[in-house]
């Protein structure tokens, strides 16, 4: 059975300036996670630890770089994985999966100098999707089952180490309320598209390391990538270096970045309508 590990490799030395924009996002997870940093006092204090934090938010707006963000934040280890390698043909390899996964968080927290581990579960809602509404399969039950006894057995098995459980989604809407029950995911990050000025940094983080010509203007492209997310900024700065290449230049033009632009949204349209 494979689980994903990232441990302490550059992939997690992802910091929350490198994300652009989402400064609320950003906010309210710092202020979440500034109570793992006190753990001892907010154990002191007879506080509920914190087990459970859901990002919500459109495709590629960043909620995996915020869960490595927040790894690094708070000094974890940090196990990734997603939703779809819980689902099997045959009944309790789901189940099975999410008790390993755990069992690799508690082993990688305590070899963690802060006896921490960031569990990243993406597209949560292939597992966490209503029961018996929308999968009518046994097996994603018994998944989901497993992963709610692992949330709720964590604060009294772990007292050694201490295991944050990040969880993203685009689907909030198809969630079992079940996982969004005090003890559980009970803090909810809305993560949205970027704003002008989101879109501005995005794009500043993405072609700091490129060579743009003088005639470049940001926030040009900025306003003109409404609807965007910081996935499509990163693919059209690359675009752009990409079409500058091609016309054998040494330095990126606007005009790449606005040919790139039509670019993106053609690749959109085609994703979106397959064969056509
Ligand atoms: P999905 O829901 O598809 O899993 P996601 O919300 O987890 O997407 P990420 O995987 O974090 O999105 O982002 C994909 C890529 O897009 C990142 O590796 C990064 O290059 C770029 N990106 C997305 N958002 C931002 C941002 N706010 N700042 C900088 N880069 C971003």
């Amino acid at each position: 059975i494979k689980v994903s590990q990232k441990k302490d490799n550059n992939e997690t030395r992802i910091t929350f300036e490198d994300i652009g924009g989402q400064d609320t996002a950003k906010n309210e997870l710092q202020e979440a996670l500034d109570f793992i940093k006190n753990y001892d006092e907010v154990k002191r204090m007879g506080i509920r630890p914190l087990r459970g934090i859901l990002l919500t938010g459109e495709p590629g707006t960043g909620k995996t770089l915020l869960a490595k963000a927040a790894s690094n934040y708070i000094d974890s280890a940090f196990v990734y994985a997603s939703g779809s390698e819980f689902v099997e043909m045959y009944a309790g390899v789901g189940a099975q999966r999410v008790r390993q996964l755990f069992n690799t968080a508690r082993n990688l927290a305590r070899k963690n100098s802060k006896r921490h581990c960031i569990i990243f579960i993406d597209e949560i809602e292939i597992i966490a999707g209503s029961r018996g509404k929308n999968n009518s399969h046994m097996e994603y039950d018994q998944t989901l089952n497993q992963l709610l006894v692992e949330m709720d057995g964590l604060s009294a098995k772990d007292d050694d180490v201490n295991i944050l459980v990040i969880a993203a989604t685009n689907r909030p809407d198809i969630l079992d309320p079940a996982i969004l029950r005090p003890g559980r995911f009970d803090r909810i990050v809305k993560v949205n598209l970027p704003d002008k000025e989101g879109r501005l940094e995005i794009l500043k983080i993405h072609t700091q390391d490129k060579p743009l010509d003088v005639d470049v203007n940001l926030d040009a492209i900025a306003k003109e990538t409404f609807g965007f997310s910081g996935a499509h900024l990163e693919s059209l700065c690359n675009e752009a270096a990409i079409l500058a290449m091609r016309e054998k230049e040494k330095k990126i033009k606007q005009k790449h970045f606005l040919e790139a632009i039509d670019k993106v949204i053609m690749g959109e349209k085609l994703k979106r309508k397959p064969g056509k």
